[in-house]
């Protein structure tokens, strides 16, 4: 401070005014009392007041209000208090000016004594600009560090400059472990390739931002999704000299969006479900590395687990099957309750009492269980985050298990629609026993079992018997309840490691695992003993009966294939042997099949080639003596093979489908034949052709019939077709159509084997038929045995009641054809006239035998 001795202030005033008002600061001279006496130009134009208004006014005038007081010497005697404060240091503070505007000064003050007063000078310059800039600046740095993003800026060479607030907080580092490093092995320090640098950089010294979605890692090791923008900043010379780098933590919505992309993908991919919990679990460890994902199903009321990779898997065993209930550990619990339990520490929680050693002894100090819920709000499973510290979720972890039970949810549910669906495909609707190819598949392992364990193992084909006449007589509904009772009762006489499924309409297939021929054969007795137990239908009680065919494993066959397919040859030979039997395969029954299958191929190469032939026999109408019809019946002598009867071709046509060709080759050839001998003028009133039931499943056998008929121009009159009562128990509904429309065109409709069937009487008067044909078994001893003729006489007496033609065949006696005659049959054939003939042959046995008959 600069101190001189002047006589009076008016001289020192004097003295300095001329070199003071070239001074460019503002100087201000005050007194004691802080009244101003004097200042300089520069001050005038710093505070606004013309130097007149202000000389003798205190110095608090130019102070904000608030200040004012502080320069009033009344109030602070002796010094000013205010002005000690500034003479310590230069300070910037405010002025008020003349207009009532702020503007900021920077003060220094010195003391002049002038005749034992003081006399104090301010130097004083204006620093508004400066001001103004530091406040900005502050501004900026503030928003700058309050910013929700984390910002850094680096320079030319991406090594933090300066971190923003933001950034240490996102990150958890501090500012002393940033300064210098570079930030892509800070942030990233196993992800980032050079090569990925190396592009960015090129970008950026090419002036363009960049904008990419980074997977970052914090501090702590916890991966950080980010949304990064880089600006790279030049300077004048257009030179790279600062980067600014903003992030962006888009962790929510990346892992959502990861998750979510790679748990749908899987879905749709068809990965099972368990599967994509595993691949969840193991992500989420991966995002959150402090927790131990467990997710776990509930089935009947327990836990079972799904996926838990990373728990201990004897702790997981212990868990699994565990009941859902209250207090249950924090899954359990959650299950019960359908809310989320955490247990912060297992150790003291109510909802781990007396389990919670099963999870500490794991090292497992918490747990916190969030219910996964189908969308109509049932309980699916659980999905649990494990701590080894006793600790609540964090925000992240209650994010992610957001997301991810919802996940869960989809795949669950979807997994149960899945096994609904399995459900539908791999299950009997009706029974609900496994269906064709859920069976196949069980016992191709039972089979693989029973090979590496050397055990046997039978498979039964079971059919039932007359499965078609329930049906007919029941209705479907009646069937279907025959059907379920036999599931039932089948199901009843295994063992849990045995397998029962159907196979399609009434056959049911059993494998016995671990049984030889011997327990086979003592199984199959009781089933059929099971199965023969009484049953009510309606008003009615049956008695179920079955065919068996079994097949023992490795001796019969090693494939389920073969093994079903013996089974069901043997099955075959029980129905053949008289129903309601079990047979065993032996090999000679895979020779007959073999022998059947050369037969078909020989069938199938006759009726190709015009081989087979028909005969014809007459039928002789007991009134008058003359020609009734002549039955056409099938003849086949094969090249090799010689005469195969009818009785082994016919049923064969019937199974191998060969019969619709069969049949219409016999309509044509019959019409043929008639047409001829017409022709030859041989008097044949008509010809009766044999259809078997299956020909009637064609709904154009009428239009074939009406073409053939015409053909051959004949009338619908001249041919008989004899059908027999199978034809009513087939389940097809074309077959009655067809009958109708085959009546409709006037062709006469022939019962044949009467009496042998399970048709009922009304069934009888349904269809259009006007013969009923005497099987020709019940003539068979009729001279001899009263029951059989009282059968025959009934059956005449059945015919003559329904106006219709009753035929007996295989009259083979005169004996015979008296008693059938006085029994009232109109019409008769048999070796007692004569077999079956060739065409040829029945001419001239017509010429030669009916006059004398008709006279006789
Ligand atoms: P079916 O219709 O009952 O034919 C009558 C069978 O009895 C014929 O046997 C015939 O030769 C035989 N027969 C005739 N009179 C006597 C007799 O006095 N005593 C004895 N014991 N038998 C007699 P066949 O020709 O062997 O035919 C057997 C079965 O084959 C026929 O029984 C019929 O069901 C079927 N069949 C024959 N030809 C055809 C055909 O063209 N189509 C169809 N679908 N079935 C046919
Ligand atoms: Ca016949
Ligand atoms: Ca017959």
């Amino acid at each position: 401070m600069h101190r001189q001795l002047l006589s009076s202030t008016e001289d020192m005033l004097h003295f300095f005014s001329a070199a003071l008002e070239r001074i460019g600061s503002g100087v201000i001279l005050f007194d004691e009392q802080n009244t101003i006496l004097y200042l300089n130009r520069a001050m005038e134009t710093i505070s606004g007041w013309p130097r007149e208004e202000m000389l003798g006014r205190n110095l608090g005038q130019l102070a904000p209000p608030s200040m004012r007081e502080r320069y009033d010497t009344r109030l602070y005697p002796g010094a000013s208090n205010r002005v000690q404060e500034l003479a310590l240091a230069p300070h910037d503070i405010q002025l008020v000016r003349k207009d009532g505007s702020h503007c900021w000064i920077s003060v220094t003050l010195s003391h002049v004594s002038s005749g034992g007063r003081d006399i104090h000078m301010a130097l004083i310059s204006d620093v508004t600009a400066r001001r103004q800039a530091q406040e900005r600046e502050r501004l900026l740095s503030l928003g700058f560090d309050e910013t929700q993003s984390a910002v850094l800026i680096t320079d030319a060479q991406a090594h933090v400059v300066y971190p923003n607030k933001g950034f240490r907080r996102l990150f958890g580092f501090l500012d002393s472990e940033l300064l210098g490093r570079y930030v892509p092995t800070l942030l990233a320090p196993d992800d980032h390739s050079g090569e990925q640098m190396a592009a960015y950089m090129t970008r950026l010294m090419s002036g363009q931002s960049i904008r990419a979605d980074e997977r970052l890692y914090r501090k702590d090791g916890q991966p950080l999704w980010c949304s990064v923008t880089i600006n790279p900043i030049f300077d004048d010379y257009g030179k790279l000299v600062n980067m600014v780098v903003v992030l962006t933590d888009i962790t929510r919505t990346k892992v959502h969006e990861v998750l979510q992309h790679r748990m749908l993908d899987a879905m749709v991919r068809e990965v099972p479900t368990a599967e994509i919990m595993q691949m969840m679990c193991e992500e989420v460890e991966k995002i959150a590395p402090q927790v131990t994902c467990s997710v776990l199903r509930v089935e009947d009321g327990r836990l079972r687990t799904l996926a838990a990779p990373s728990l201990p898997e004897a702790y997981s065993k212990l868990v699994d099957g565990t009941p859902v209930g209250p207090h249950s550990g924090s899954c359990g619990t959650a299950a019960h309750c359908g809310e989320t339990v955490v247990a912060r520490d297992i150790a003291s929680d109510p909802n781990w009492e007396g389990v919670s050693h099963l999870a500490l002894q794991y090292g497992l100090a918490a747990c916190w269980s969030t219910p996964i819920k189908s969308s109509d709000g049932r309980v699916l499973g659980t999905f649990a985050f494990y701590y080894r510290q006793p600790m609540e979720p964090d925000s992240f972890h209650r994010r992610l298990v957001e997301v991810i039970v919802h996940l869960c949810a989809l795949a669950l549910e979807r997994e149960e629609a899945r096994n609904r669906i399995r459900r539908l495909a791999f299950y009997d609707d009706l029974t609900g026993l496994p269906n064709r190819s859920l069976l196949h598949a069980r016992a191709d392992q039972a089979i693989s079992a029973a090979g590496h364990t050397h055990q046997s193992l039978a498979v039964l084909f079971i059919d039932l018997d007359r499965f078609k006449q329930v049906n007919d007589s029941f209705g479907h509904p009646g069937g279907d309840e025959l059907l379920r009772v036999v599931a039932r009762r089948l199901q009843e006489q295994t063992g849990p490691m045995d397998i029962v499924g159907r196979l399609s309409g009434d056959e049911f297939v059993v494998v016995l695992n671990g049984c030889d021929a011997q327990g086979a054969d003592e199984h199959s007795e009781r089933l059929l003993r099971a199965l023969g137990e009484p049953l009510q239908l309606g008003e009615m009680e049956i008695r179920p009966s079955a065919s068996i065919g079994i097949s023992v494993f490795p001796h019969d066959g090693t494939s389920m294939e073969t093994l079903l397919h013996r089974a069901d040859m043997a099955m075959y030979q029980a129905k053949h042997s008289g129903r309601n039997l079990a047979r065993f395969y032996s090999c000679e029954m895979d020779q007959s099949a073999q022998e059947r299958l050369a037969l078909e191929n020989a069938l199938r190469e006759a009726l190709a080639l015009g081989q087979l032939q028909l005969h014809y026999q007459p039928q002789i109408d007991l009134h008058d003596g003359r020609l009734h019809s002549v039955e056409a019946l099938a003849r086949w002598h094969h090249p090799r093979l010689g005469n195969v009867p009818p009785v082994r071709f016919i049923p064969l046509a019937e199974e191998t489908g060969l019969i619709g060709d069969l049949g219409q080759w016999a309509l044509h050839e019959a019409c043929h034949q008639l047409a001829d001998w017409r022709e030859d003028g041989l008097e044949v009133p008509s010809v009766s052709v044999n259809l078997s039931p299956t020909n009637f499943h064609s709904p154009a056998l009428a239009e074939m019939i009406s073409r053939i008929l015409h053909e051959h121009g004949l009338s619908a009159s001249d041919l008989i077709l004899e059908i027999t009562e199978d034809v009513l128990l087939d389940a097809d509904p074309v077959t009655l159509q067809t009958l109708r429309k085959v009546h409709a065109l006037g062709v006469r409709l022939s019962m044949d084997d009467f009496g042998t069937g399970y048709s009922s009487l009304s069934y009888l008067r349904q269809l259009p038929i006007s013969e009923l044909k005497l099987d020709r078994s019940f003539v068979n001893g009729i001279e001899r045995d009263s029951v059989a003729s009282a059968l025959t006489q009934a059956i005449a007496h059945i015919g003559q009641s329904l106006h219709l033609k009753v035929v007996a065949e295989g009259v083979e006696s005169s004996e015979q054809l008296r008693l059938l005659g006085e029994q009232g049959y109109h019409i008769a054939q048999g070796f007692h006239f004569t077999p079956a003939l060739p065409a040829p042959a029945l001419a001239q046995w017509v010429r030669e035998h009916l006059p004398a008959m008709v006279e006789g």
